[in-house]
């Protein structure tokens, strides 16, 4: 059985060390050693400002929203997965969808500016598939008519544009440190600023508002992260460039294998340093992908439809037509792409996608 992604595993070992001194210290959570010391190896390593630990990355997106005061509209992408848009409306602002380019497909900028009435607050853009957006084109926007941005960045551990970390990106980037994602924490996710007073801001929301023992100041909630998650984190960081190295391999592989000429994949972006975190590929119709799903089903292969459906065609947003989104998201099939898989099963994979599409042809 291949699935779509297996979570990477650390030595037992490393991991039973940090148990140790969490029996010896007897703290297990608000904010302890490990905490701390994940966030500062994070910032280190990425060379971001402040990040904050927290414990999913969709309580990181709603914690962003918050912090950043948005309410009214906010222009959003229809092509991610559904905790953008639920964060959105659990926050009690409205999503308002914009189509996405058809290439790249992330949110296009031009139609953000169209988008935008009296009552938009913000912008939440997601860095699709790890490839970064056209940040330098949203930003002007956002300057220009002064809106906060929200990347969701859940996908993009490790990438880079115009030579510095994705993260260090937009009012408020978040990221999810979730089991099936690049780099993780079992559950987890952060936020990174470069402004320290929004940083005390997202520390004061993520502890119940507590700004000291008996103060406060706004209304907070529990987003705090535990120190076994974080003690998972810290062991994973020290593999994170072997499990990076070993992804754009896997990557290129597919790529060289593929002999179909009827998909494609995402066109990324030449401003950025992709980090491989996943392989999708479009097909030309969805019964060409269906087709493709179900003899890789066959083989006990298991792709993922991913992102599907469209966020727009959600049964509580407004639905605003998004007809790339709408369409790419039936043609898009991800393919297993995890630090185990193996080439041989990779060149499986492979072999059924070819197979099929040479029995088409002739
Ligand atoms: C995984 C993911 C999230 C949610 O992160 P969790 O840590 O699972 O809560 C949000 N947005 C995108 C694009 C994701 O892939």
């Amino acid at each position: 059985m291949i699935p779509i992604t297996k979570p990477f595993m650390p030595p037992q070992k490393e991991y039973e060390e940090y148990l140790k001194g969490i029996w010896q210290r007897e703290y297990l959570t608000n904010n302890g050693p490990l905490v701390q010391g994940l966030e500062k190896d994070l910032e280190n390593y990425l060379k971001v400002d402040h990040m904050r630990f927290v414990s999913n990355g969709t309580m990181a997106l709603q914690i962003a929203i918050k912090a950043l005061g948005l309410e009214g509209e906010v222009i959003t992408t229809p092509f991610s997965y559904v905790a953008t848009t639920s964060s959105i409306v659990w926050e009690g602002a409205k999503p308002v969808f914009v189509d996405i380019d058809p290439e790249t497909l992330n949110i296009n900028p031009a139609a953000i500016e169209k988008a935008i009435t009296p009552n938009t607050t913000g912008i939440v853009a997601t860095h699709v598939y790890g490839n970064p957006c056209d940040i330098e084109a949203i930003e002007k926007i956002a300057n220009q008519y002064d809106l906060k941005v929200i990347y969701d960045a859940a996908h993009c551990f490790g990438g880079q544009y115009k030579g510095q970390s994705v993260f260090h990106y937009g009012d408020i980037s978040v990221v999810s440190f979730h089991a099936t994602k690049l780099f993780h924490t079992t559950e987890g996710g952060g936020l990174v600023t470069c402004d320290p007073e929004l940083e005390h801001k997202i520390s004061r929301l993520r502890n119940f508002g507590h700004d000291g023992p008996g103060e406060f100041d706004g209304v907070g909630i529990n987003g705090k992260n535990s120190e076994y998650h974080a003690a998972m984190g810290l062991c994973n960081l020290k593999y994170i460039d072997e499990i990076m190295e070993r992804r754009k391999n896997q990557w290129l592989r597919y790529i060289s294998l593929l002999r179909n000429e009827n998909t494609r994949g995402i066109k990324l972006n030449p401003k950025a340093h992709f980090n491989y975190a996943y392989f999708p590929l479009i097909f030309e119709s969805e019964e060409r992908l269906l087709h493709v799903k179900q003899s890789l089903e066959e083989n006990e292969i298991y792709p993922r439809r991913y992102f599907y459906p469209s966020l727009n065609e959600l049964d509580y947003v407004e639905y605003k037509p998004a007809p790339h989104a709408e369409s790419i998201s039936k043609r898009i099939l991800c393919l297993p792409l995890y630090h185990g898989l193996k080439a041989e099963e990779q060149d499986q994979i492979i072999g059924i996608i070819n197979k099929y599409e040479l029995a088409k042809v002739s």
